[in-house]
């Protein structure tokens, strides 16, 4: 019979109905997961440590045999003591497991062992507490555990580090020989990558530490360009696809960036200038719009509206909260005025959830009409009763506020217009390709001239008359304060009520001489808008408020920000917050106040003391979160990554999405003979791109 990968597990030998229960559970089905079960480190039992040159505080493999055991109670704490003296040539150590009394049936006076822990000082000898072990007792076991380099797995339960070791090599040997390796050779050559079979034998039983590692690179590109298959796939396909040609050479365009109170920057000017490639081009713009806060991305957008819209197409201008619609919608406007008195005026809609009945409808009918060119607004632009005349752009602003489905919904209330996407959340630019493929990146990686870094400082809260007094003199010199408060969903009441108690206290107390507000996303939005303009106005000096001032707000005249319980914000969160000052030319500062003593906390906060560089802060947060719960596990599918990590190995994963790319475009539906393993492989992994794949 043909051995296949996917052959039972069960059916392997020494594996019978209870094994293969374990490894189910494992999520080992067949022999092809078990080869993907890879372990977790590997020691190295070419040469063990002599017992004679153990130290204090290492972590060593030592090789004995077992001189005498013992087993003593501690009455003191009641609980039962192991002991072993374990010998080797050169000298003697003690072992001890606390209250695991069946070990002693394991442990016979004379066998040989390998243990593996940490040498601890107890007394006046030194010991190893509860050290992994295994013991030798077969010449098979001799040669797989003993004289290598070992690999150690996460067992399944009830398998040994000895018994996985065997099932391993023992698959190995079997199906091995008839493996064929679905990379290309062309492929494996250009990266300089081992084969599947040399790949899968040295990252179970390296025959060096150099080949474990070529293993590992090439296991892991493999796990790479399987993930950029798809998406190289998706972005041919958008590429393809009959876009909009737009005119985004005329007046209207020019006059308005001719009447901006300031010069764009060079990275304004090089992001415009993608942009207007794609614009005019026929094919769908699928663009995302990297910029730190503040560094302008919003003017960026508002200009490839005008490309748009001059052109005699509409713009849906999408974003997160009511507030900052609101805000677009009147800086957008202003904007517009100065020179809509000499040019065909641009007419400017707000469409968002809080609008009446009457006034929705009204605005339905305009959009409909081709009323109105610009229309701003929230996720009210998805609702179904919005028609668009002739929708051209897609413009959504802070696009991680919105999940996959609700962006790609947009764009389908048009006939394949442009889409724009802005994230003030920079990623590394590899990472960002890994995430968002089939997306092109622009990047404005320069903040307007003038800006002045915003001072960060980690206080305690026994500082808090210093805090006060430094409040009020920003105050007196003209200026406003933001005080975030965390709210979070699982503590909300409470969170609340300690945010209305500081208003309280701040209104009638301690600042009572100032105007202050409160803002928080449990009131009505025509509320929350309403002290957002006073603020705006100046007439409120400060303003305390929750994470509804994370996104995009912006006064110039605010100029210092003070976040309470830092420590419970995310380190992005943090930098968001921040970026709500040092928006104007005055000098800003963020002041964390925390008296969280852990050690993560302390790494965040420090980070944000550190750096005031938005891309250096995602980096941060993306090592303290990791990938998965950095960009949200079940959006990406990052969590299919077993082995490759893109945070270390972003050159692997640059080149293997290069070779996904040159790939699909000379077979994109993979359709080739030379192509059918790879198609099967990408299917077996990805089976909703069947769809996508059709073949002929
Ligand atoms: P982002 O959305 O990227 O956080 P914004 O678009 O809100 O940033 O811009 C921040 C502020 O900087 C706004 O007040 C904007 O008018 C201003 N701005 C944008 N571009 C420039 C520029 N080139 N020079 C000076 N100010 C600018
Ligand atoms: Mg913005």
């Amino acid at each position: 019979m043909k051995k296949l990968l996917s052959d039972d597990i069960r059916y392997l030998k020494g594996i019978g109905p209870k094994r293969g229960k374990s490894f189910a559970k494992a999520g080992i089905n067949n022999i092809e997961d078990l080869f993907y079960f890879f372990p977790r480190r590997y020691e190295d039992r070419t040469r063990f440590s002599p017992i004679k040159d153990l130290k204090e505080a290492q972590t060593q493999t030592i090789q004995a045999k077992i001189l005498v055991k013992g087993e003593r109670r501690s009455f003191k704490r009641g609980f039962s003591i192991l002991e072993l003296v374990v010998a080797d040539d050169t000298g003697k150590i003690f072992c001890v497991w606390f209250n695991q009394p069946y070990l002693k049936e394991y442990f016979k006076v004379g066998a040989r062992i390998i243990l593996y822990g940490r040498i601890d000082r107890y007394e006046n000898r030194l010991q190893m507490n509860s050290p992994e072990f295994e013991i030798i007792d077969t010449q098979e076991d001799e040669s797989l555990n003993i004289g290598r380099i070992v690999p150690v797995y996460l067992c399944p339960q009830g398998l040994t580090q000895r018994s996985m070791r065997k099932t391993m090599k023992y698959a190995l040997d079997q199906y091995l020989s008839g493996i064929t390796d679905w990379l290309h050779y062309d492929i494996r050559l250009r990266n300089k990558l081992l084969n599947l079979a040399k790949s899968l034998i040295n990252i179970h039983f390296p025959e060096s530490f150099a080949l474990q590692k070529e293993a590992y690179q090439r296991l892991s590109f493999q796990e790479f360009f399987l993930f950029q298959l798809p998406l190289a796939l998706r972005k041919l396909s958008k590429k393809q696809k009959a876009g909009i040609k737009h005119t985004t050479e005329a007046s209207l365009v020019n006059s308005f960036i001719s009447a901006l109170p300031f010069q764009l920057t060079q990275a304004q000017n090089k992001v415009l200038s993608e942009i207007k490639a794609d614009m005019r081009e026929p094919k769908v713009m699928q663009r995302l719009l990297q910029g730190d806060v503040g560094s302008g991305k919003t003017v960026v957008a508002t200009i490839a509206s005008i490309m748009a819209i001059q052109g005699g197409y509409q713009v849906a201008f999408m974003v997160p909260t009511e507030i900052l619609a609101k805000q677009h919608y009147e800086k957008i406007s202003s904007q517009f005025m100065v020179h809509s008195l000499q040019q065909k005026p641009v007419k400017i809609g707000l469409l968002t959830g809080s609008l009446n009945a009457k006034e929705k409808k009204k605005n339905y009918q305009d959009i409909k009409d081709g009323k109105v060119d610009l229309i701003i607004g929230t996720h009210a632009l998805l609702e179904e009763n919005v028609k668009f005349k002739k929708l051209g752009l897609v413009v959504i602003d802070e696009q991680h506020k919105f999940g996959v489905g609700q962006r790609a919904l947009l764009p389908r209330k048009g006939s394949n217009p442009d889409v724009l996407i802005m994230t003030a959340t920079p990623i590394p630019r590899t990472l960002a390709i890994t995430l968002y493929g089939d997306l092109d990146i622009s990047v404005i990686n320069e903040l307007p001239p003038g800006r002045q870094p915003i001072n960060t400082e980690r206080i305690r809260n026994d500082k808090r008359d210093w805090l006060y007094n430094f409040m009020k003199e920003n105050i007196s010199q003209g200026r406003q304060v933001y005080v975030v408060y965390p709210l979070i969903e699982e503590s909300f009441a409470l969170d609340l009520l300690s945010a209305k108690k500081m208003y309280a206290e701040f209104k009638d107390n301690i600042f009572k001489e100032y105007k202050v507000g409160l803002v928080h996303g449990r009131l009505k939005t025509q509320e929350q808008d309403k002290i957002m303009s006073r603020f705006r106005e100046g007439k409120i000096d400060i303003l305390i408020a929750t994470t509804v001032l994370e996104v995009g707000i912006d006064v110039s005249n605010a100029s210092l920000m003070v976040i309470e319980q830092a420590e419970r914000f995310g380190l992005s969160q943090l930098h968001q917050l921040r970026g709500r000052v040092g928006r104007g030319s005055y000098q800003s500062f963020c002041i964390l106040v925390s008296d969280a003593d852990s050690e993560e906390a302390d790494t965040r906060l420090s980070a944000m003391v550190k750096y005031n560089d938005g891309f250096r802060i995602a980096e941060e947060d993306l090592k303290l979160r990791g990938p998965g719960e950095f960009f949200g596990r079940r959006q990406h599918g990052l969590n299919e990554l077993k082995i490759g990590n893109p945070l270390t190995q972003m050159q692997l994963l640059k080149k293997a999405r290069d070779e996904a790319l040159r790939l699909i475009n000379s077979d994109p539906h993979l359709e080739t003979a030379q192509n059918s393993l790879l198609r099967q492989k990408l299917l077996q992994r990805f089976p909703e791109y069947e769809k996508l794949m059709v073949v002929g």
